[in-house]
């Protein structure tokens, strides 16, 4: 058996699963809002863990942000992790070590090994919601290096040719760049796009109920597939993967996977394949099965 654990904004959920990934037992609690609550609640679910299983079980944490190798610090927006030493306390607080991966990053393996991309060997995660991730999945694990941010696509610079073309702000992203793809594909970049295309700001989830009635949507809707096919099509240029499996809240669009899939194509080297393009399997425990997977890993 063992413990992921999905570390959120507003929630933390934890999942105990057995041998055949199934769950045994969950819990779920509202985020603490201090560094110091947030420890002892993750160091409570995983003594909570150890009392309804009777065993010391492996423990994987997903989680919002980036750990800087340089020093161990955590960089994220939403989460009072932001720079302290979080994994390193984490396993000190809990005895033994913990395996700490972003959240977008534990969807991707989950996925590649047990959801939507089983069977591709190449599996490239992107997750589309408030912000914008995702991974690589190689032969069932992940593609990681020195510095820990491969997957944060999110960060790639917009295409200067579609924000000319369709006349887009270039707005400040939270990680102090300017431009980047996530402040046009996120959640709030399909709101500034209907901005520009309809001259008003409805939220995502409006924007795309209104295609098909409404010229305006429809535009903001097809330029929001424009780029990020745009992205898509760097990382095919760059890693070709077998297939992609979309994630976050964005992600539950009717029809996203397929307007993408089209969007992709036309983006793509004309005549040449594209990978095809599928909804994550695992719902809202798929980021916590990746991160226990990863501990599983970890371990071996
Ligand atoms: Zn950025």
């Amino acid at each position: 058996m063992v413990l992921g654990i999905d570390l959120g904004g507003t929630k933390i959920a934890a999942q105990i699963f057995n041998d055949h990934w199934q769950i045994q037992h969950s819990k779920r609690i509202a985020t603490p809002r201090h560094y110091r609550g947030l420890t002892a609640a993750l160091t409570d679910l995983v003594r909570w863990a150890e009392t309804a299983t009777g065993a010391v079980l492996p423990v994987g944490i997903g989680s919002a942000g980036l750990i800087n190798p340089a020093d161990g610090l955590a960089l994220a927006a939403n989460l009072p992790i932001a720079g302290n030493p979080f994994p390193a306390h984490i396993s000190e607080a809990v005895g033994r070590p913990v395996t700490c991966l972003n959240d977008s990053r534990a969807l991707t393996l989950s996925e590649a090994v047990l959801g939507a991309g089983q069977g591709c060997r190449t599996v490239l995660g992107l997750v589309l919601g408030t912000g914008v991730g995702g991974g690589i999945a190689i032969d069932g694990r992940l593609l990681e290096g020195p510095s820990q941010t491969g997957g944060e696509f999110g960060h790639v610079s917009a295409s200067a040719a579609l924000v000319a073309q369709y006349g887009l702000p270039l707005v400040p992203c939270g990680c102090g760049r300017t431009g980047c793809v996530e402040t046009l594909i996120s959640g709030a970049g399909l709101s500034r796009i209907g901005a520009v295309t309809m001259g008003q700001v409805l939220d995502a989830p409006a924007i795309a109920a209104r295609r098909g009635v409404d010229p305006a949507a429809q535009a903001a809707w097809d330029i929001w597939c424009a780029l990020v096919a745009d992205l898509v099509r760097g990382l095919i240029l760059t890693v070709d993967p077998d297939c992609i499996v979309l994630g976050g809240g964005l992600s539950q669009i009717l029809g996203i996977a397929t307007d993408l899939r089209a969007a992709v194509t036309t983006a793509q080297f004309s005549g040449f394949p594209v990978p095809p393009i599928y909804l994550a399997q695992g719902g809202d425990i798929s980021g916590a099965r990746g991160a226990a997977y990863a501990a599983v890993m970890a371990q071996r």
